[in-house]
This record gives structure tokens, C-alpha cells and sequence, in this order.
């Protein structure tokens, strides 16, 4: 049944932000979200070559294990200079050894292959985040909600809020870099508000209209 009228989600995403973002966001609407550790799900291997991809994969295994309609959100940085890369290996280019995630490294890659690809003034450092929500059914059929937002990568990294890439994304139009920014300016966007900044708060202001009944 391809409908949401059980009013619950599966989030499917062992990541306790995105699950908390994810909650915060559909409460509002009657919704509850499910976890993914709640129904003791595995976390599939991301082994495709877009979000929407990956994506996929996530939220198809969850909705076929539980027989609930499951969500999850697969982002990342494209940057120009770079052909679009990291992209779907955003999180990756952060691996280190023992297997930690470490962020100052990921940027510091970034900004290495721009140098490199002689990205040196901010109109060739140009790129965008993305953010692909997958809202898939336990019949097997899935919906797509795709958020982008254009900026500039500066250097070195600025402010300390934020995670990941936040401190050396500046948005288009402002002055300041994400990771500089409240989690309210960066996500920009609450229902009933008319315009979202982040790619993710984007991607969710698509889900929450189509699918939510939000303004
Ligand atoms: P995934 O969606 O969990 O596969 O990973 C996305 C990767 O992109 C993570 O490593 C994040 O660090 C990065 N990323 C996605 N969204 C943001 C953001 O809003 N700010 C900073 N980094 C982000």
C-alpha cells in the first residue's frame, strides 16, 4: 500500500543526527519515525554511483524488512573544479586509519585537488551540497526528494559549528561559511516558512509539501 496512512516512518539510518532531524521534522505532521536499530536492520553497503542510488538501497531494505514506508537521505559535495567530486564519496574522503572519520582531512583533500586543478579564485571554486531523500514502499516502488544548494569553498576552514564540510562551505549569497551558522540559519527553513538554504532542510521542505501537507 503506497500510502503513509499508518502515520509511520522508518528512518532508515543508524546515524542518531539524521534520525533526530528526521523525527524533529515530521513530528509536527502526526508522524512517528521508526529507527532503524528499533527493528535491528543491518546498514546495507552504499555501492551506488548516485544518491538517489544509494538512496535507495537504504530505504528499500528498510521498508521490505519492516512492511512500513521507510525514509532515508544520502548527500553529499560536489565541487566544479573537481568534475563533481567527492559526491557519493563524500563521507569516504574523510576515512582515516582505524577506520575514524576525520573531516579536517577530507577538506584538506578537497583543497589539495583544487590546488592542484589551479582553483585558486572563488568563481573557480565553485560547488554545491546535495541531499536525495528516498521515501521508498515495501512493494518495492520509491519516491525522490533532491535538495541543492550553490556556494564557494573557501580556505582555510571557518567556524565551529556545524559538522563535516560545514566550515569551508560558503551558500551562495552569504558572507559566512555553514559551518559559522546556528543550525537554524543553515537549515533556514520550519513549516509553514517559505524558503529552506540547506540542501537537506530543501530536500525535506519537498517531502513535507508533497507528501506531508505542508505549506
Ligand atoms: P552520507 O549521506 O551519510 O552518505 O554522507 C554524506 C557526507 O557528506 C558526510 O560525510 C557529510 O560530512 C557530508 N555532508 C552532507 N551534508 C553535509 C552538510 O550539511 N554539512 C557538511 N557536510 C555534509
Amino acid at each position: 500500500m503506497n500510502d503513509l496512512s499508518a502515520r509511520k516512518i522508518v528512518v532508515a539510518s543508524h546515524n542518531e543526527g539524521k534520525l533526530r532531524e528526521i523525527a524533529d521534522l515530521i513530528a509536527p505532521f502526526g508522524f512517528e519515525a521508526k529507527s532503524a536499530k528499533e527493528y535491528g536492520l543491518p546498514e546495507p553497503d552504499e555501492t551506488g554511483t548516485t544518491f538517489e542510488q544509494n538512496a535507495y538501497i537504504k530505504a528499500h531494505a528498510a521498508a521490505v524488512a519492516t512492511g512500513l514506508p521507510a525514509l532515508s537521505d544520502d548527500s553529499g559535495l560536489m565541487i566544479d573544479a573537481l568534475g563533481g567530486e567527492p559526491g557519493v564519496y563524500t563521507a569516504d574522503w574523510a576515512e582515516g586509519e582505524n577506520g575514524k572519520r576525520d573531516f579536517l582531512r577530507a577538506m584538506t583533500r578537497a583543497e589539495n585537488a583544487m590546488q592542484a586543478a589551479g582553483a585558486t579564485s572563488p568563481d573557480q571554486r565553485t560547488g554545491r551540497f546535495v541531499a536525495v531523500l528516498c521515501l521508498a514502499y515495501p512493494a518495492g516502488d520509491a519516491e525522490y526528494f533532491r535538495g541543492e544548494v550553490e556556494g564557494t569553498l573557501v580556505w582555510p576552514p571557518r567556524g565551529e559549528l556545524g559538522f563535516g564540510y560545514d566550515p569551508v562551505f560558503m551558500p551562495e549569497g552569504h558572507a559566512v561559511t555553514f559551518g559559522e551558522m546556528s543550525a537554524e540559519q543553515k537549515h533556514g527553513w520550519k513549516p509553514g516558512q517559505p524558503e529552506a538554504l540547506s540542501h537537506r532542510a530543501r530536500a525535506f521542505q519537498k517531502f513535507a509539501r508533497a507528501k506531508l501537507g505542508s505549506a
